[in-house]
């Protein structure tokens, strides 16, 4: 049997580590926003060339921090639209609504299973403030465009970033764009407001064993508020500048994700060369394979193809050992928990999650088995 991920398999290389990490931060006696924290936040905000590295919960926590910090310095207000790609993982839309911001979910294009810049700006009202991009999958959006309509519209971006950890332009720029190297690219940096948020869920690129998630952000005065506002509003002790929350990553989890974060790039640079696999002899015409422009702008947290029989394609890879998953079955206007949008139509999106089936993809799936699923697809 082939799984769609093993993660015990990803972790075993680390046991020991792992092991001899616990031991410390046991001799050490500090469980809470201690030295492993404070050493990945750095790590992890150099990393992604960002000014500031704040460790949180979740990803999804760090999605509404972000939200609640923007408020919190009086950039957004309770009420206002923010524009999100209708196909996403349902995290990023509970989140604008945990934040008590409306969401106004917006086609995605059907090639790149990202936002369609081009639907953005109908969709734009005098209560739209903001743009919750997702780089799904582990591809990076239509930054460019995206960051003229924000400028245009003077629109805040918050990136998803849950699947996107690593993805070049994070690193070179944290801002997405392609900007070449050059001169003033350090003040470019620094004048970008572009915030993301991360999950260190155990699936994703960068994984802990158990919850977690860190927000990189350029602009200082966000940062100090949302160091404030995961530890419940107080920077001080027992004084409380904010209405905050307990979210904060944990010791621990920090302390493996700083064994992990140094093989993060050869990571997603196997899964690149799966990818590239996949896209160079999967050669059937019953499934389109994903776009991908070759860049590092992917690092395929997942390998999703479209096919029109679903079901059937997959029963036939599981009578032949091979395990799939469906990134996602429902999408969130369909939901019982969205019940007023269930009427609502997004076709794309609706094509999306009925036809796509994301195939086993990780850094330590072996040249036989990508031989082996290769061989069965073309068989198909
Ligand atoms: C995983 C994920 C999240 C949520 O992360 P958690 O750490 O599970 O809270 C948010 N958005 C996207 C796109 C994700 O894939």
């Amino acid at each position: 049997m082939i799984p769609f991920l093993d993660l015990k398999k990803i972790n075993e290389p680390y046991e020991t580590a792992f092991q001899e990490k616990l031991k410390s931060v046991l001799e050490n006696g500090w469980y809470i926003l201690g030295k492993e924290v404070e050493t990945f936040e750095k790590a992890f905000a150099e990393y992604c060339h960002s000014k500031h590295c704040i460790g949180v919960g979740n990803g999804f926590d760090a999605l509404v921090l972000i939200f609640k910090g923007y408020i919190e310095l009086g950039k957004l207000q309770k009420g206002d639209e923010v524009i999100v790609p209708a196909n996403t993982y349902i995290a990023s839309i509970l989140a604008i609504l945990q934040a008590d911001l409306v969401p106004v979910l917006v086609e995605p294009r059907l090639e790149t299973y990202n936002i369609n810049p081009d639907l953005i700006q109908e969709k734009i009202t005098p209560k739209t403030k903001a743009i919750l991009v997702v780089h799904l999958y582990g591809q990076l959006a239509e930054m460019e465009k995206i960051n003229e309509i924000a400028v245009q519209n003077d629109l805040i971006i918050v990136e998803d970033a849950a699947q996107a950890h690593g993805a070049e332009s994070f690193k070179l720029q944290n801002q997405n764009s392609k900007f070449q190297a050059s001169e003033n690219l350090k003040s470019k940096i620094d004048n970008l407001k572009s915030t993301i948020a991360y999950s260190f869920y155990p699936g994703k690129n960068l994984g802990c064993l158990g919850d977690g998630g860190a927000i990189t952000t350029n602009d200082s005065e966000l940062a100090k508020a949302l160091y404030s506002l995961r530890n419940y509003g107080s920077e001080k002790k027992y004084h409380n500048e904010y209405i905050g929350v307990n979210s904060r990553l944990d010791e621990l989890q920090a302390g493996f994700l700083n064994l992990k974060l140094p093989n993060l790039d050869s990571d997603n640079e196997k899964r690149r060369a799966v990818a590239k696999r996949y896209l160079a002899e999967i050669k059937n015409d019953k499934m389109t394979l994903p776009f991908w422009d070759f860049s590092d702008n992917h690092v395929f947290h997942l390998f999703v193809i479209r096919t029109e029989n679903r079901t059937d394609l997959q029963e036939y890879l599981a009578q032949n050992n091979i395990q799939t998953v469906i990134h996602y079955p429902i999408p969130p206007h369909k939901q019982k928990a969205f019940l007023g949008w269930n009427n609502m139509s997004f076709p794309i999106t609706e094509k999306i999650h009925q036809e796509i089936l994301s195939l086993p993809m990780s850094p330590i799936l072996t040249e036989a088995e990508v031989d082996f699923i290769i061989e069965i697809l073309n068989q198909y």
